[in-house]
């Protein structure tokens, strides 16, 4: 019986490089790699040995037949994906190249950042060279978007983080938490300690709807919901309310997805993963019974991706909807018969068949004004974009403007607005990269430039010598964990190029002088020591309450766990 990948696929193609057969597509190298919402096993040429699942970091592969309940829907998903693309089945043998320059010398390696970007690149590094390695995060504790953002339901995801931990502790990396770049310590300092730095800083801030009412109370960025229900220990405990029977997400991508599962799912199965205790405590306490996915575009340009659609589906007691429209409805019919010309439903006839995926759902009249009807409920609202957020001192309503799609793509408003009576609007709209003091930034695209991960002066186009980047602060806010694999090779290729090159700067102080330098500006830096004490404490609560751990929420208590040995 063949194997087949499932939902928390991560894209890192760790199971593409132990197949003996060749047979997990597509590869890092075939052009479907950058746009894949999930890599694929080829049923007809699996041999059953299991090599992907021992190397999944995620534990996302199982044999097709030990696939239950939502997941079975997982092996036709893989199977599929070889029916759509079926003159490919000459694939080559993939390659992982890496031309070593033969003579790189003592590199030190400054990392800014712990998240998946920050791990790929430090793990890139002590695998290819004998470079030291200087880890540096502004929060108390590793993990980055891995631990305060990847949802606390996705458990199997977040075991990415024991490769990483592997790599944190290697004799060769240190680890300075707790300092900020920029504001501690500068970038001109850091340099001036390190042949090379790499900035994996992601993209820390939210996009803006440019909408009157947004900064109302009540109005909240998707990083902060995320935030609060994954402890992050910026967000305040209070950050959010949930009082108000319905909510209005706006954004059609995974992380409103993600935000409208968290506040529909049933307490009790949360209470078993590492969710803040606040976060438990008021979703225990919360009256949401109605979640709206608002989205400017059509059921075909979803930004969502499909394993995630199918898991949101199936959420046990919640009940998922489509706002009823002529062309909504019109664009599932024309994808579900496109689909089924070409291949099963819901397979990956190409981005518009998302639309197929909600074949099935009730498509329903709505009205936002009235109260939400008995029963929890997620209403898939197309073709609207907000306008208005209005209310008391608070959100009350969000008043939206019916769109239509013209024929290049572009959405049009139509002038026909509605108001939907919400107490919490989430703006899931996407991340944005935040300028770091002296660092060049693209405003345009909210991204350091950069040229191959080199970061370069955007008016002379020129490099900074010694200085890259990587993860979604070089190529924005999109993609999964594993994406940050290939970008990751990308810049530390470029910077092993530059070694090679000798055009690295040479540092004057010694690796000494940095952490000399980083305990004078911030006596409280948490190092490899504290973060393992962090650990040790945040399982062990875990463990009295058959949790994965216990996360500490705010900065003193994890400096405070840190102290304690
Ligand atoms: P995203 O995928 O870029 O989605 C942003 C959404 O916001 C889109 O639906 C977009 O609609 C909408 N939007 C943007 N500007 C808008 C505006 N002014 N008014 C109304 N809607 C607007 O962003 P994301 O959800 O934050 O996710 C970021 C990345 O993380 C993605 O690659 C995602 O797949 C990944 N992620 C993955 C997982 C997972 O695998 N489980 C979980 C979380 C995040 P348009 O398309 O019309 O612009």
């Amino acid at each position: 019986m063949a194997y087949a990948i499932t939902q928390t696929c991560c894209n890192d193609a760790s199971c593409v490089s132990v197949c003996p057969v060749n047979c997990i597509h597509p590869t890092p190298d075939e052009p479907e790699f950058g746009t894949t919402d999930m890599l694929y096993i080829d049923p007809r040429a699996c041999i059953d040995c299991g090599a992907c699942a021992d190397a999944c970091p995620v534990d996302a592969v199982f044999p097709v037949d030990r696939l239950r309940g939502p997941d079975t829907v997982f092996g036709d998903l893989n199977r599929d994906w070889f029916r759509d693309h079926p003159n490919d089945h000459a694939w080559g043998a993939p390659s992982f190249p890496r031309s070593l320059p033969g003579e790189l010398g003592a590199l030190r390696i400054a990392v800014v950042g712990t998240g998946p970007s920050a791990g790929y690149t430090a793990q890139e590094l002590l695998r290819s060279t004998s470079a030291e390695i200087t880890m540096i995060d502004r929060l108390p504790v590793t993990g980055g978007l891995l631990r305060h953002g990847v949802a606390p339901d996705h458990q199997s995801t977040k075991r990415i983080a024991e490769s990483f931990a592997s790599v944190f502790h290697d004799p060769r990396l240190r680890m300075h938490l707790n300092v900020e770049i920029g504001t501690d310590v500068t970038h001109q300092e850091l340099a001036a300690h390190h042949h090379a730095v790499v900035y994996a800083v992601g993209a820390a801030a939210d996009r803006r709807l440019g909408i009157p009412g947004e900064d109302l109370p009540g109005s909240l960025p998707a990083t902060a919901f995320v935030g609060w229900y994954n402890a992050e220990p910026t967000v305040p405990a209070d950050a959010v309310e949930l009082s108000a029977e319905r909510v209005v997400v706006v954004g059609n991508g995974n992380v409103a997805v993600d935000i409208a599962r968290i506040l529909l799912t049933d307490p009790d199965r949360l209470a078993a993963t590492d969710i803040a205790d606040h976060a438990l405590a008021a979703l225990r306490r919360s009256r949401v019974r109605e979640v709206v996915l608002l989205a400017r575009r059509g059921p075909g340009q979803a930004a969502w991706t499909r394993a995630e659609f199918l898991a949101l589906r199936q959420l046990p007691g919640v009940e998922v909807v489509v706002e009823d429209h002529p062309e909504v409805r019109a664009a599932i019919e024309a994808a579900v018969s496109r689909t089924q010309s070409q291949a099963g439903p819901g397979t990956q006839a190409g981005p518009e068949s998302r639309a197929a995926l909600l074949a099935g759902l009730p498509l329903v009249p709505y009205d936002g004004a009235a109260e939400p009807g008995p029963g929890r409920r997620i209403v898939l609202r197309f073709l609207s974009a907000p306008v208005e957020l209005s209310g008391d001192g608070r959100v009350e309503a969000l008043t939206v403007e019916r769109t239509t799609l013209a024929a290049d793509g572009r959405v049009e408003g139509t002038g026909a607005e509605d108001v939907l009576r919400a107490g919490l609007v989430v703006r899931s709209i996407g991340h944005r990269g935040v300028p770091l003091p002296g660092l060049p930034f693209d405003e345009r695209a909210g991204t350091v430039a950069h040229r191959d991960g080199r970061v370069v002066d955007p008016a002379t186009g020129r490099p900074l010598p010694g200085t890259y980047v990587v993860g979604w602060a070089k190529r924005g806010p999109s993609g999964g964990i594993g994406a940050n694999r290939a970008c990751a090779r990308e810049t530390v290729d470029a910077l092993l190029d530059d070694a090679a090159a000798r055009t690295l700067p040479v540092p004057g102080p010694g690796r000494k002088d940095f952490e000399r330098l980083v305990r004078r500006r911030r006596p409280d830096v948490v190092g490899l020591r504290e973060l393992r004490a962090v650990d040790r404490a945040e399982r062990e609560r875990g463990e009295a309450e058959g949790r994965p751990r216990v996360k500490l929420a705010t900065v003193p208590e994890l400096l405070a766990a840190g102290r304690r040995r």
